[in-house]
């Protein structure tokens, strides 16, 4: 039995995963946001519930994180719970925890996840994408991670939009402009969509109810992330070619993406022929879990 977690912007959730790779049990909360030190609280709070409840202990831990530990200094970077850049927090949970702790970006965890147990398990090449509260991706070749020689293969979110030609600069967190996460991640969607259409949307996922009950404003909104990511994704089948791509994080779960992204993304790949899938992950929202768990072998 080994524990996932995924820790994310918004919730994080923890999971034990069994050796066939079923998940026993999951529970998932808001994540306490702005501290670093409340945040790995939590963390080992959550893990003593789990462990306490199932009267198991000394699991392995795997956690998905929104961002990568440098490889040189062993700190957190690119993540875009920006509070947890520059901290320890592999060395702080294996401190803490007694040396059970790994740790890797979330988005590659989605993808391995999908890539040997879920929808994309037949596939050579997968690229998985995280659209939630940031936006990432991973790539996996054969069954295989590709992390990188910097532990930053896949990650897509910080290139900037290709093909922009409305001469519109938006600001992103990491420092540059026009970032594929300022169109395609839950906050950036939604502040984007209020700056063209004046409209309070509360948030992402409000864009997207009023859009199914035919509201004008969010139809557009939507054709117009259709439009991004259909733009974003071609990118990466002009790089990689994958054979699959596969959808995670909580934007993921708008099914109309999955017709609709690939009728519109032939404007910039390529080729004429696409034969690139994009599909729905199986694992849902498990996914993060399930990868993260994957990280140790099962015993
Ligand atoms: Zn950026």
């Amino acid at each position: 039995m080994n524990i996932g977690i995924d820790l994310g912007g918004t919730k994080i959730e923890i999971a034990l995963v069994n050796s066939q790779h079923e998940i026993i049990y999951q529970y998932r909360e808001p994540t306490i946001r702005g501290n670093y030190a409340d945040t790995c609280q939590q963390l080992i709070k959550l893990i003593a519930q789990v462990e306490q409840t199932h009267n198991l202990f000394s699991l392995p831990i795997g956690i998905g994180i929104p961002g990568s530990i440098a490889k040189q200094s062993g700190l957190v970077k690119n993540a875009n719970s920006t509070w947890l850049n520059g901290q320890p927090l592999l060395a702080d949970l294996n401190r803490a925890l007694g040396g059970r702790v790994r740790i890797a970006n979330d988005a590659n965890c989605f993808a391995l996840s999908e890539a040997l147990f879920g929808n994309a398990k037949h596939a050579e090449s997968v690229f998985g994408v995280i659209i939630g509260t940031g936006c990432g991706g991973g790539l996996v070749i054969n069954g295989q991670l590709i992390n990188g020689v910097n532990g930053i293969g896949g990650e897509w979110g910080h290139n900037a939009m290709p093909w922009v030609d409305d001469g519109s600069l938006v600001n992103c967190y990491c420092g540059l402009q026009n970032c594929i996460e300022t169109y395609l991640s839950g906050p950036g969607w939604l502040a984007r969509s209020q700056r063209r259409y004046g409209v309070d949307w509360v948030d992402a996922k409000a864009i997207y109810q009023d859009f199914k009950q035919g509201g004008v404003q969010a139809q557009s909104a939507f054709d117009d992330y259709v439009f991004n990511l259909a733009k974003g994704l071609a990118s990466i089948i002009n790089i990689f070619d994958p054979e699959v791509i596969v959808l995670g994080g909580g934007l993921g779960q708008m099914l109309e993406l999955y017709d609709r992204v690939p009728n519109v993304w032939q404007n910039w790949v390529f080729s004429d022929q696409i034969d690139t899938k994009l599909i729905a992950p199986k694992l849902g929202d498990s996914s993060g879990v399930l990868g993260a768990a994957g990280l140790w072998p099962f015993k």
